[in-house]
């Protein structure tokens, strides 16, 4: 039996099916409410000291979803409501459980793909609590095993031992949550969405997350297909890791700068800096989570990832909060929130919050190569309002002796209205192609909907010779041209990409690899 879903990390897995979905043992409940409710704090205070002991194990990506856990389960916001549940006669574990149920499906119920995604993370901190109250841990799943499941929690992946294969299979899941991100960030095999998936299934299964696949009970026929595919996706990556350490270069010559995205400042921590040409992006809004950040906390941030690049360029982008990624306390609802107030417009209108990253970029430029675009410009009066606020901030850090350095400033090129008429942004430091949303503008076609995922390609003509003018417009002016859409990675779109005239990729860390060994068969 097949069962179609959406690839989230690519990659094969042949194995024993696992369920993540067993029931806990029961907790057994206390005498007196003030026992119930030191029961609780007790069960959080462990679930903290266990995800302490991860974060200690962790790297980059995988600590900062840690610390986020960390922060929710600190948050009284959380607790608050089954502590007084418990006053009013509930255990322990009832009112912790209702307690999350109302803030999971107050998530569940978004239609934004990111606050879906997050509701993963929740019913973990839920289960860790529970399972920490009733002194259970976790069956662990055979090795190579493929866990199937509705969702799989973050720290669940990070407990489990994937050194010998495995993958995960989820009838819900979402290509944008943690695990997702985890997963392709240490290869495993990952498919979301296969809502058919039968209840209970047994036995050795097929995982095709590159295509996006499972096959339960296969025939021998199925099988041997599997491992075809399975031994031709091994061979393309190993070839791929020989081309990590070398410059991208076509097969005709011509070199092609690679750099890297990345979200946390932990990221740079697992990427030798000899295999890229720098950062292309770094989206701060992930700095932005459930508090604004402050200008030391940002400044830091940025300086760690500059001293780690060195004399590489490091492109941040100021915060691009609002469309998928809302920011509590800062964006706004919206009806329609990718066409509403989001990236560069939500900064100009909330310039006290904007001026406090400016600040920050300001200062952490004299620590290496910083350069610094706005998202989501439309006119080039957004960015002359952008521009001309550091130039205010400049002049208020100089009058305060505060060491600084104006970066380079230049724009994402996001909105259909910049590609069409780039003449108007011929004063700007540099282009950099956001073909995630440049795509999603040109079709009408919601990134995160996968209902209309079919139209979502950046390889559509009419996506390719927005791109491609752009690109001449910059070699004619000589203004650098970059793109840091998920595109630049992905080997099925490079070869348009350079055909378009891009010779300046950013791409997600595990894709580096790929991406050059695809580079290096294009012959432009
Ligand atoms: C893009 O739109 O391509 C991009 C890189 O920005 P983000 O994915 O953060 O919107
Ligand atoms: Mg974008």
């Amino acid at each position: 039996m097949r069962i179609e879903g959406i690839p989230a990390s690519a990659g094969y897995a042949e194995g024993p099916l696992f369920d993540l979905d067993q029931s806990p043992a029961a907790y057994r409940g206390k005498a007196s409410a003030a026992e119930e409710r030191a029961a609780l704090k007790a069960a959080i205070g462990k679930a903290v000291s266990r995800l302490t002991t991860l974060i200690e194990a962790a790297d980059g990506d995988a600590a900062g979803i840690l610390e986020f856990h960390i922060a929710m389960l600190e948050d009284d916001a959380l607790s608050g409501p089954a502590l007084a549940a418990i006053g009013s006669g509930q255990p322990a574990d009832a009112a912790w459980r209702q307690a999350l149920g109302a803030e999971i499906a107050g998530y569940e119920a978004s239609d934004q793909d990111y606050f879906r995604a997050r509701a993963a993370d929740l019913r973990d901190i839920r289960d860790q609590v529970l399972r920490a109250l009733s002194d259970n841990s976790e069956a662990a799943a055979p090795l190579g095993a493929i866990l199937h499941g509705v969702d799989i929690a973050p720290t669940r992946f990070l407990e489990t031992d994937w050194s010998r294969g495995g993958g995960i299979a989820l009838k819900g899941g979402s290509t944008a949550s943690h695990v997702a991100m985890l997963a392709r960030s240490r290869g495993v095999p990952m498919v979301v969405g296969l809502g058919a998936f039968a209840d209970k299934p047994t036995g050795n299964a097929l995982l095709d997350a590159e295509h996006g696949a499972i096959v339960v009970s296969p025939s021998p026929a199925e099988i041997e297909a599997f491992r075809q595919s399975s031994s031709s996706f091994a061979a393309r990556q190993g070839k791929a890791l020989t081309f990590l350490t070398q410059p991208a270069v076509t097969k005709a010559g011509t070199p092609v700068r690679v750099q890297v995205n990345i979200a946390y400042p932990s990221d740079v921590d697992g990427i030798d800096i000899d295999t890229c040409d720098g950062v292309g992006l770094m989206r701060t809004e992930f700095l932005f989570g459930r508090t604004l950040p402050d200008e030391e906390t940002q400044y830091q941030a940025y300086r760690k990832v500059l001293e780690w690049a060195g004399e590489k360029p490091v492109t941040i982008r100021t915060v691009d909060a609002g469309g998928d990624k809302p920011v509590p306390g800062f964006t706004v609802e919206e009806t329609n929130p990718f066409l509403g107030l989001r990236g560069i417009r939500l900064s100009l209108a909330r310039r006290e919050i904007f001026r406090v990253q400016i600040r920050a970029l300001l200062r952490a430029a004299i620590h290496g190569n910083l350069k610094v675009m706005f998202p989501m410009i439309a006119t080039a009066e957004e960015y002359a309002q952008a521009a001309a606020l550091f130039a205010e901030e400049q002049a208020a850090l100089a009058t305060r002796g505060v060491t600084h350095k104006l970066p380079p400033l230049g724009i994402m090129v996001e909105v259909p209205a910049v590609a069409i008429a780039p003449e108007a942004f011929a004063n700007v430091a540099f282009f950099s192609v956001g073909s995630n949303d440049l795509t999603q503008y040109v079709m009408a076609a919601a990134r995160d909907n996968a209902a209309v995922g079919y139209l979502n390609s950046v390889r559509h003509p009419a996506v390719l010779r927005l791109i491609a003018s752009v690109a001449t417009f910059g070699r004619k002016k000589g203004i650098p041209v970059s793109l840091c859409g998920d595109a630049g990675g992905d080997p099925a779109a490079i070869p348009a990409l350079l055909e378009a005239g891009l010779r300046d990729l950013s791409v997600a860390p595990a894709q580096l690899a790929m991406a050059k060994a695809a580079i290096a068969d294009v012959s432009v």
